[in-house]
């Protein structure tokens, strides 16, 4: 009888793969049952061992899991690829794209779905008549049919998710399936009603709050060539849709594609790989495009299509600063600021309250001795929830009770400073009585079903106005907003981290996007101590492109990415020596290596996170072959070192927070 031997990958923090043997040929992606120490759980063959010089003593497979594959052969290596590009453990990663349902060795398995879904195209007319720039772009577009990375640069307002739907529509005629990636749930709903609204069929809907059932069902569906449209999160970037056409990614600039707890990649790079190992095309949609997939543009690997004009021909919306040096403030909000939100109010028009900070206020400390309440496992400041009349850590969300006495000195002098989104909604609404003031943030959009609910009585109410965070900014169509107001700018505007600069203005732009959708006289005021700030006075004009030049080639200069390529290390331990000394002796490992910069040990920001201290080390190339084999070296290296079992470490490939 014939013996296999083969590599599984298992759902672990380890670098490595375990080898097994079995009489049965089994093809790579396969689902299999193994023992693994007292337990038989669920692995997944990476490779069948050719060179036989194997221990004839290895553990047998118990069992062939599914008739099915779990991964198609692209899917597969894009997988392959990220646990490479990452360095990131081959188990975990392989084991995030597979359905929770599928985990675990239970009696669930890859069965052909029977539902038969037929897609009809629905022509509204209202939405057909294409711009000539649309329809100029959509022609060129169409034209596309193999691995070429496409930039839609659209202005807001100015009809992406027109061109997606055609777009979609194309490949639907040849019977090939459509995946829609978008940043955050929350966007899910509008999209997920404009492709409703355009074809009738099943859209499949895939994002972390869906029940694990659902997910599954969503899955064997795209697999099984059921399913032809899914919109979804970063979660769904490997959706195994069958002959799949096309991948969208909008609002690809977004820095929630990037996933930052556990194995931290970036979603958007992810469907790139996978488009390209498909070699079919993939859009990138945004109104303010990041800088990395600018530089490909430049660099003539992308291509670029413009939407310059609003459908509704309406230039859109000036920035305006409006200096607050020397006002006072109630809730964050200048008297001048609110005298322009009453005239709004008063012409029955909607009102957009930016502010990027959620809760009620940010601190809450003691007069008497200067005693300020903190996370006691993050060393960070409590936040103060009004609602809830609860202090809370908005890094590990830990939740306390609301002091009545300092610890301290055991004064009752106890006030809060500062400006969340609740204490605006409360200083509007105490002043708009009788006016909807609908707060937007991530505590009132949790619950199920609370973002449409937050639609519905926008669109229900005239004069109204909404209080949000960063959230609001994103890609939401609000039609009768005709002022945007931003409260607390400064601090970003005026911060040394890198990129900055791109974050704010993205920021900023995106924001001013949602006034005046439907309006010429929209205005978005930006209350600010810096109103002559160099950069502001670039972002205020709403080129954004012209933003985008300037920072590209100010980090050309500093040799900073996209023109440098940059990895960081973290470390995390409940002991502040060791992860130090890990650190150091990374410091002196790579002392030697030319072409790469290192910078640290350094103190990460915040400093401790649930009782652990966090430090990190920044190394940078200018060549990613060659910091991607420094790290390969490193990690050989660390991981015999016993100094690992006292310190927790993990890479973070192209951050997009270096503190
Ligand atoms: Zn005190
Ligand atoms: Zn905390």
């Amino acid at each position: 009888m014939k013996i296999f031997y083969y590599d599984i990958a298992i759902n672990l923090p380890l670098r490595q793969c375990f080898t097994y043997k079995s009489n049965i040929d089994i093809k790579n992606g396969m689902r299999v049952v193994v023992p693994f120490g007292k337990k038989n759980i669920i692995g997944i063959v990476i490779k069948k061992q050719i060179n036989l010089n194997i221990d004839k003593d290895l553990k047998e497979i118990k069992s062939v899991a599914d008739e099915y594959t779990c991964f198609d052969k692209s899917i597969f290596k894009t997988i392959l690829w990220a646990s490479d590009y990452y360095h990131h453990p081959i188990g975990e990663v392989f084991f995030s794209f597979i359905p929770t349902m599928l985990r675990k060795n239970n009696n669930k398995t890859i069965s052909k779905s029977d539902t038969n879904i037929e897609y009809k195209i629905n022509k509204d007319d209202k939405n057909l008549k294409l711009t000539p720039e649309q329809k100029n772009n959509l022609q060129n577009l169409n034209k596309i049919k193999s691995f070429s990375p496409s930039l839609i640069y659209g202005v807001t307002g100015s009809g992406k998710t027109e061109i997606y739907l055609q777009l979609a529509e194309k490949f639907l005629k040849k019977n090939k399936s459509v995946l829609i990636l978008v940043p955050e749930i929350n966007l899910i709903p509008q999209l997920v009603n404009r492709f409703k609204n355009r074809f009738s069929g099943e859209i499949g809907v895939y994002h972390s709050r869906k029940t694990s059932n659902k997910r599954l069902d969503i899955w064997l569906k795209s697999k099984f060539g059921k399913l032809k449209i899914v919109i979804g999160t970063r979660s769904s970037i490997l959706m195994p849709l069958k002959d799949l056409g096309a991948i969208i990614i909008d609002e690809e600039h977004d820095q929630s594609y990037k996933q930052t707890e556990g194995f931290k990649f970036s979603g958007r790079d992810l469907a790139i790989k996978r488009a390209q190992l498909e070699n079919i095309p993939i859009f990138l949609g945004s109104a303010t495009p990041s800088l990395q997939t600018l530089k490909l543009v430049k660099d003539g690997k992308y291509k670029k299509f413009d939407l310059l004009r609003r459908v509704d021909g309406k230039k859109p919306p000036k920035l305006i600063p409006l200096d607050i040096s020397d006002s006072s403030l109630l809730g964050g909000i200048a008297s001048q600021t609110m005298s322009i939100i009453e005239d709004t109010i008063n012409k029955d028009e909607q009102v957009l309250v930016f502010i990027n900070r959620r809760g009620f206020a940010p601190i809450y400390e003691c007069d008497g001795c200067g005693w300020v309440a903190k996370c006691s496992s993050c060393e960070t400041n409590l936040v103060f929830h009004k609602s809830k009349n609860r202090l809370i850590c908005h890094k590990c969300e830990s939740v306390y009770g609301v002091n009545e006495f300092c610890p301290d000195c055991q004064s009752d002098e106890l006030n809060i400073f500062g400006t969340g989104t609740e204490r605006v909604e409360e200083v509007l609404q105490n002043t708009f009585k009788h006016i909807p003031i609908i707060r937007m943030d991530y505590d009132s959009t949790r619950l199920k079903g609370s973002i449409e609910s937050i639609y519905e009585k926008v669109n229900s109410s005239q004069a109204a106005i909404l209080v949000g965070t960063q959230m609001l900014s994103k890609g939401h169509h609000f039609s009768k907003v005709t002022l945007c107001v931003i409260l607390n700018a400064d601090g970003a505007l005026i911060s040394p981290e890198i990129n900055a600069v791109e974050k704010i203005a993205q920021q900023l732009i995106q924001v001013s996007g949602r006034a005046g959708r439907s309006n010429n006289l929209a205005k978005v005021i930006l209350q600010t101590r810096y109103p002559d700030d160099i950069n502001l006075n670039k972002i205020k004009t709403g080129d954004y492109q012209l933003v985008a030049e300037q920072c590209l080639s100010n980090n050309k200069i500093l040799n900073l990415p996209p023109y440098s390529f940059i990895s960081i290390l973290r470390v995390t331990s409940p002991n502040p020596n060791s992860s130090i000394k890990f650190l150091d002796k990374i410091v002196n490992l790579l002392s030697n290596k030319k072409s790469i910069v290192v910078l640290g040990p350094l103190p990460s920001i915040p400093f401790k996170i649930k009782g652990n201290v966090r430090n990190h080390l920044v190394i940078k190339s200018n060549s990613r072959t060659y910091l991607n084999r420094v790290l390969n070296f490193l990690t050989e290296k660390i991981e015999n070192w016993p100094e690992t079992k006292k310190v927790k470490w993990a890479y973070d490939i192209d951050p997009h927070d270096m503190s």
